[in-house]
């Protein structure tokens, strides 16, 4: 078997993986954060997961990228630097910035994240620096740049979301507060949305299955979860604004 039609296999792999997922997570809600319960086997420390979790994004996808032909092309190094201006940050800022102190996520949710990622990196890193086709005019393509400006945008919401939630417990607090500010006037799970969006860029940047595969699995991931946070904030707080919506600003 050629590596293309392996490389069209593992796309085709995510995608089924994003359908079994979005599935699943409408019958069992994923065990961790406020989710977490006992069960799912030996724990580590949360902020240790999220390393261990994301960094297969981060140095597989890297390892993977520079074996690629196209590796030192400038349209495929402007793909990398959006993939990474992410994962760098998700891999080690974010979990050094949460307050985290005493929580703990399953090795079990730790290991199905790690293959997640790297069948996620392979398929899209070798997408971008051997299969893919970007000549340098791509940087100009209206593709390329509304794909950027959407993954912009969905950055800097998921940002200032995770800033807001970052500080709402002062130092060794655990407890949870209402989230204010921002799309949180809107919805429950604006840092879910911005993430979507992140994503749904990436897929029109690249304009390939590769990159749509991702953000079909990241709206399975993330769309059940934010109605398990928007179920759970209703049940613990009797103030929860009414208008507030899950996931997406006045329709769900
Ligand atoms: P959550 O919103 O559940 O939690 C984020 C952090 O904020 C945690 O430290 C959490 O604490 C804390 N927190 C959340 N709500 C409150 C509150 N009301 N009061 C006080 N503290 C709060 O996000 P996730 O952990 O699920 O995800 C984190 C990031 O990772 C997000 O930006 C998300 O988009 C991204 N992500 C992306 C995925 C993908 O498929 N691409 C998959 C999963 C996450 P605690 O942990 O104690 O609940």
């Amino acid at each position: 078997m050629s590596e293309a039609l392996l490389h069209t296999y593992a796309t085709w792999a995510e995608i089924v993986l994003a359908v079994v997922t979005f599935v699943s997570l409408f019958f069992i809600t994923a065990p961790y954060g406020r989710h977490g319960r006992g069960g799912w086997g030996p724990e580590i420390s949360q902020r240790l997961a999220w390393v261990l979790m994301e960094l297969p994004a981060v140095a597989l996808w890297i390892g993977i990228y520079a074996m690629g032909s196209h590796a030192w092309e400038a349209a495929p190094l402007a793909l990398l630097v959006i993939w990474q201006i992410h994962y760098v940050n998700r891999t080690f800022v974010f979990p050094f910035r949460i307050r985290a102190d005493g929580k703990t996520t399953p090795v079990s949710i730790v290991l199905t994240a790690v293959v997640f990622n790297s069948l996620n990196a392979y398929v899209n890193a070798r997408w971008v620096s051997e299969f893919g086709s970007y000549d340098t005019s791509w940087l100009y393509d209206a593709r390329f740049l509304v794909g950027a400006a959407v993954f912009a945008t969905g950055f800097a919401i998921n940002q200032h979301a995770d800033w807001v939630l970052m500080n709402l417990r002062k130092p060794g607090e655990t407890g949870y507060k209402i989230p204010r500010g921002g799309l949180y006037a809107y919805i429950t799970c604006p840092n879910y949305f911005g993430e979507i969006l992140e994503w749904t860029g990436w897929a029109i940047a690249t304009w390939s299955l590769a990159g749509l595969s991702f953000a079909l699995y990241t709206i399975a991931n993330l769309a059940p979860r934010a109605r398990d946070h928007h179920r759970w904030y209703q049940s613990k707080f009797s103030d929860y604004p009414k208008e507030r919506r899950a996931l997406v600003p006045f329709v769900w």
